[in-house]
């Protein structure tokens, strides 16, 4: 930290990203990318435009926003993209909560949304999973901030019900709900459909996990013509062109592709069943997940040394040393191959 940073700033703790090893190759089930590579589409789509570079993209946005909105079935006023949906999460802290202002979210969840709340001071308050980590919906009723649920929920993988999040956006009627879905494609329900009965339901998707372009970065809202207006203000005060021409129109193939994309979904989910199975009956504890990971712990070896003995042999897990959940490691969902990797390295450790 230099002399010049502004106080505000100076206690701040950044979010600190999983690993990206750049030196050697890991099975890398750490920070749930899709194991599969973009459609045919999407590379030309991207191998084209890269001849444009020199001008700017499109600051509206357009042709993306109506191929989203087709497929959602809503209109181009009711969907925001940006570069990767931290940055719909980050203008969202800033506008619906802001400094001094109120947001609720649980206690086990994505680390983002803690450094949100601290970097634009606003007074947060995390609500606790139950004693089985699920979310009690009727904890989030009648709040007086912002609302922010991941669902399926992170690091856990459980998902509420549509109706669930109804009965939350109903009972926070003057207040923002965000419900983050980075991993609803995964077999939980959206609320998107939600969005056009409330004006106060933000559901922030993004292309990262399910349409396999973590890379690309880019992620999409979809809300009430008022709360894209809001991100819209945000977003024209900082950065207009904040999406690049390559990705606008690689999510543009991509759309195109959707039945691609949803295939490899349901592969991963078989995968997800297959390799719950072969965990449990290593008598680990797999949550429920309907997400591209799951989580999961054993009686016969703690969180952090799993996570330890598998980096040592090339296996890349997520591990957070927090109070509640340091037995628990989270593993994506890879390919088949990557998943049998998985297995038999854990029964060699768990033999040894
Ligand atoms: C991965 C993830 C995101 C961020 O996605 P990007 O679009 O890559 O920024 C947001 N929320 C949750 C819960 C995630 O797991």
């Amino acid at each position: 930290m230099s002399r010049y940073l502004i106080e505000a700033y100076q206690a701040l703790e950044a979010y600190v990203p999983g690993e990206q090893p750049q030196d050697m190759q890991y099975v890398k089930l750490n920070t749930n990318e899709s194991p599969y590579p973009p459609s045919p589409a999407v590379l030309n789509a991207a191998a084209e435009e890269a001849g444009r570079l020199q001008l700017y993209s499109d600051p509206a946005c357009a042709a993306l926003r109506d191929a989203i909105a087709g497929l959602y079935g809503v209109r181009r006023e009711n969907v925001y993209v940006s570069n990767g949906s931290d940055d719909i999460l980050n203008f969202a802290f800033m506008a619906f909560a802001g400094k001094g202002g109120r947001a609720y979210f649980p206690d086990i969840s994505y680390g983002f949304y803690k450094v949100f709340g601290d970097l634009y001071g606003c007074a947060y308050e995390t609500i606790p999973l139950e004693q089985d980590f699920r979310i009690d919906p009727s904890k989030y009723h009648h709040r007086d901030g912002l609302v922010v649920i991941a669902n399926p929920n992170a690091p856990t993988g459980i998902a509420l019900s549509v109706e669930e999040i109804e009965g939350i956006v109903r009972a926070n009627p003057d207040h923002v709900v965000l419900i983050d879905e980075a991993y609803v494609d995964f077999g939980a329900e959206s609320c998107v459909g939600l969005t056009a009965k409330y004006d106060n339901l933000l559901v922030v998707q993004t292309y990262s996990k399910s349409r396999s372009m973590a890379g690309a970065r880019l992620g999409f809202a979809i809300a009430a013509e008022g709360l894209i207006a809001d991100l819209d203000r945000i977003k024209y005060s900082t950065n207009p062109y904040n999406v690049n021409r390559m990705t606008l129109a690689t999510g543009v193939a991509a759309i195109a592709d959707n039945d691609f994309y949803m295939a490899n979904c349901l592969r991963i989910e078989a995968t997800r069943a297959k390799t719950s199975a072969r965990l449990e009956t290593l008598d680990f504890e797999v949550l429920p997940s309907k997400a591209n990971f799951i989580f999961a712990k054993s009686d016969r070896i703690g969180g952090g040394a799993l996570y330890q003995e598998l980096k040592k042999r090339g296996v890349l897990v997520r591990h957070f040393d927090s109070p509640r959940i340091r037995d628990y490691n989270r593993i994506t969902i890879g390919t088949p191959e990557q998943m049998d990797v998985l297995v038999n390295t854990i029964q060699s450790i768990l033999g040894a």
